[in-house]
């Protein structure tokens, strides 16, 4: 099997905007900061270092948005998964989690700001998320969630069962919460736009060029070798996530891929776009086996889902789940849903689903982990990974610096055992509470 399955298989490489034009590296260049990676973390701190009149480079194995800021879903939602803020308070200290949860929860401010500034055509649309309850025994936990978020500064909700269904069109939620601030986009657009800003700014970017080495030289800096040429750099930032090839040794060992897939349907009558999320949010199902979707631009349902045993195997099996999911949610589709696009893409995962920050040598640092929200992360990383490269001290950075760690061995199954739980987990108070289990559960 192929390392990372066809970009052009993806509805975006087939809807965003083209790239800006940009070449391999020839010869031998001098910046004072190298960037290796051109997804969302890379292309942002790019854009940053580049407004503050730092000669960055960015060189990019493929193209711009080539790992997964160009196979997303395309949800925009400034959260955390997996761990509540109370839980990644115990689990990161102060004062980190606490600046990492400002900027988190923030980060959609960044995203609008950038969007707007650089007029990014990406389809963003900013009309909130909804996670709904599955269950009665759902709702406490949305309230606790209403309440740290609303305690951090963020504008969210609890929305009664008949509100919910105003909201998404589906009947099965007995309550939800609505964050406001979520939005969603065409992410390779994104990418793209991103790319595009930041050469506006004055970084220079190489595609088709893989860092191959990074060694230290005797003038201090460091030379990053391509198979084209070499970056001479003060300081270089390998933010090349789950799509890591190389360059740094070891780095594909501080986590473990898992795979996300992502379809599309076709383009949706009229009828079903007005009862079928009608103020245009995205949904989430509120299950941990999740089942999260959202309009594209074009009026197709685009939606993910995590492969579990013959889902995502078989895919004429992982299309019909999906169909029957989504008609259960919303019984009022009367058309025949198609999955015209689907596609995989490969997330980073870690012990801990938020962004490590890797001290690998002076100067050096490198960044993995982003997980499912690498939207917005990824987006607001580019103000830390700027930070660090302008000179902030340890201490004052919004994220730790580590030594760079393999992810343990049990990483390899551990997700796929944790959404087996989620799975047991949510049938079994799904059915105690009486309410009605969606198909395929
Ligand atoms: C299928 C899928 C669905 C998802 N859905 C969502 C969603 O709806 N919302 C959300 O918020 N997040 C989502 N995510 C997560 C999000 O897409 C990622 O967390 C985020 O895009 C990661 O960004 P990044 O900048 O860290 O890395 P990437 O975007 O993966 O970029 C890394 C880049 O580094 C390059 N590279 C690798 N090695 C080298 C080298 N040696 N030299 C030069 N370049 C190199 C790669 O080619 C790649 O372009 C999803 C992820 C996947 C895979």
């Amino acid at each position: 099997m192929a390392r990372f399955s066809p970009f052009e298989d993806t509805l975006w490489f087939a809807t965003a905007k083209p790239a800006p034009q940009t070449n391999p590296l020839e010869g031998s260049v001098r910046a004072d900061v190298c960037i290796v990676g051109a997804g969302y973390a890379g292309l942002t701190t790019a854009l940053e270092l580049a407004k503050a009149g730092v000669d960055v480079v960015v060189l990019e194995r493929e193209e711009a948005g080539f790992g997964g800021s160009g196979r997303n879903a395309g949800h925009c939602t400034p959260t955390f998964t997996h761990y509540s803020l109370p839980e990644l308070r115990r689990m990161l200290g102060e004062p980190w989690a606490e600046r990492l949860i400002q900027r988190q929860t923030r980060a959609n401010d960044r995203v609008s700001a950038m969007i707007r500034d650089y007029q990014i055509d990406c389809e963003w649309v900013q009309n909130g998320y909804v996670m709904g309850a599955p269950h009665k025994g759902a709702l406490a936990e949305i309230r606790r969630k209403v309440e740290t978020y609303n305690g951090v500064g963020a504008r969210t909700r609890f929305v009664d069962r008949d509100e919910v269904e105003a909201i998404t069109g589906s009947p099965r939620f007995h309550g939800g919460w609505l964050h406001e601030e979520a939005g969603h986009l065409n992410p390779l657009g994104y990418a793209r736009g991103l790319a595009r800003a930041a050469m506006q700014e004055g970084a220079r970017i190489f595609t088709g060029s893989a860092a191959l080495s990074c060694e230290r030289e005797a003038s201090g800096g460091w030379a990053v070798g391509t198979p084209g040429g070499r970056v001479i750099a003060d300081k270089v930032i390998f933010t090349t996530g789950a799509y890591t090839v190389g360059g740094w040794p070891k780095l594909d060992q501080t986590f473990k891929i898992q795979r996300v897939f992502v379809a599309a349907t076709q383009v949706l009558s009229p009828e079903t776009r007005q009862s079928v999320l009608p103020d245009n949010t995205t949904i989430h199902d509120g299950r941990g086996d999740i089942y999260v979707y959202k309009y594209n631009g074009g009026g197709r349902i685009v939606c993910s889902m995590f492969p579990m045993g013959r889902r995502g195997r078989d895919l004429a099996y992982t299309r019909q789940v999906m169909s029957e999911r989504l008609t259960w949610l919303h019984p009022q589709i009367r058309e025949t849903i198609r999955w015209d696009y689907l596609w995989f893409g490969e997330l980073d995962m870690q012990v801990r689903t938020v962004p490590r920050l890797y001290d690998l040598a002076p100067g050096v640092v490198a960044l993995t982990g982003l997980s499912g929200r690498g939207v917005p992360t990824g987006s607001m990383l580019g103000s830390i990974l700027s930070e660090w490269a302008l000179g902030q001290t340890e201490s004052e950075l919004a994220l730790k610096l580590e030594p760079l760690t393999a992810a343990p061995a049990y990483m390899a199954f551990g997700p796929a055992l944790t959404l087996r739980y989620y799975r047991v987990r949510d049938n079994l108070a799904t059915r105690l509470s009486g309410a009605a289990l969606p198909p395929h559960a």
